[in-house]
């Protein structure tokens, strides 16, 4: 595994980032992208207006100036080089050294074919440069939990044996109808119910929704990816646990980031409430012990769950509340961020 294990080492990193940032601006790469990102926000805020989930995303869709690409942070530089070694070709072409992802599928894929990936809409594939782009924790983790092999399990897991996967040399019409064949129409997937083996045989069949419910606890982005490819609603409302969603289970009965920003990133929901009142930031809350001892919660129903957020925010700004280490701290900050934005 390539790891930045010295100052001399990381400053080695960052001189070679730098230089492949440089040599995709002076190809012109930087300026396509720019001229996508355009077309990028205004696909985001046509989703945004029509009440979409997918608007707490736009935070994250901002272009780094050159000044901060130049200044990645070492867990920045070192994930940049771990996924460049684990996805070692494009995800849908097989062109080697890759330096685009899909958050939303885990993926990473060569230039031609993040563009390809930006024309279906960001409601289909959220595209991140691994070079230009800042990536917070949650979306570093989401692609190293997930990776092409991953992914290509579930959105290659049948391909007809008289079609060919595109290759290096592959025209443009043929990459993207590929694309649009593996995420579009869903063409490429295997069995829609997933048979669960024990060592004793076949423990039974799981549709969808309980399959993204239940990995989503587990942290299994492999299967929640599986489940959500075969049509499982994010947002799905479990009939058993109070009309919780897999948003809710995460929070209260897992404690993968990964598994939570997976969910967000494909439309989870993070502002709602099960039949007892509770958010997913209530419960994962719930799981953080405070200082003085006894959970916390935030609040009652009389607010709104942002202004709760808010509301906490502030306090832990000033001290008033002193949240210990806990797993659960980074979910918190991650639907607190999330919640802020929703709320301004
Ligand atoms: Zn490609």
């Amino acid at each position: 595994m390539l790891q930045a294990e010295s100052e001399m080492e990381f400053q080695e990193w960052i001189k070679a980032l730098r230089s492949s940032t440089e040599s995709l601006l002076v190809t012109g790469a930087g300026g396509d992208r720019n001229t996508s990102y355009t077309s990028l926000s205004s696909a985001e805020s046509g989703t945004s207006a029509a009440g979409s989930t997918t608007e707490s995303y736009s935070t994250f869709a901002g272009p780094m100036d050159a000044g901060r690409a130049a200044i990645l942070s070492q867990a920045t530089a070192s994930f940049v080089a771990r996924v460049r070694e684990a996805n070692p070709v494009c995800a849908d072409c097989q062109r080697p050294e890759p330096d685009w992802a899909s958050v939303s599928f885990g993926t990473v894929m060569c230039i031609e074919c993040s563009g390809i990936h930006r024309s279906l809409g960001v409601h289909v594939s959220k595209v991140r440069s691994l070079l230009l782009d800042a990536w917070p924790r949650s979306l570093r983790e989401v692609m190293e939990a997930m990776g092409n092999l991953r992914a290509n399990q579930v959105w290659e897991a049948r391909v007809p044996c008289d079609l060919e996967k595109p290759g290096v040399e592959a025209p443009r019409e043929v990459r993207e109808a590929w694309i649009r064949d593996k995420y579009v129409r869903k063409a490429f997937l295997g069995p829609s119910r997933r048979t669960e083996k024990e060592a004793d045989g076949v423990k039974g069949q799981e549709e969808p929704n309980a399959v993204l419910y239940a990995a989503a606890i587990q942290g299994d982005l492999a299967k929640m990816g599986w489940a959500l490819a075969h049509g499982a609603d994010v947002n799905f409302a479990n009939g058993k646990e109070r009309r919780r969603t897999p948003v809710h289970a995460v929070c209260q009965r897992g404690q993968s980031l990964a598994a939570l920003a997976f969910l967000v990133l494909n439309g989870g929901a993070v502002d709602v409430v099960d039949d007892d009142d509770w958010s997913p930031l209530d419960l994962a809350m719930n799981g953080v012990p405070v200082a003085g001892g006894g959970a916390c919660g935030i609040g009652g129903a009389e607010s709104s769950e942002a202004e709760g957020a808010r509301r906490q925010l502030q306090l832990q700004q000033q001290n008033q509340l002193s949240i210990t280490s806990s797993t659960a701290m980074p979910l918190v900050s991650y639907l607190l961020s999330k919640l802020e934005l929703k709320g301004s």
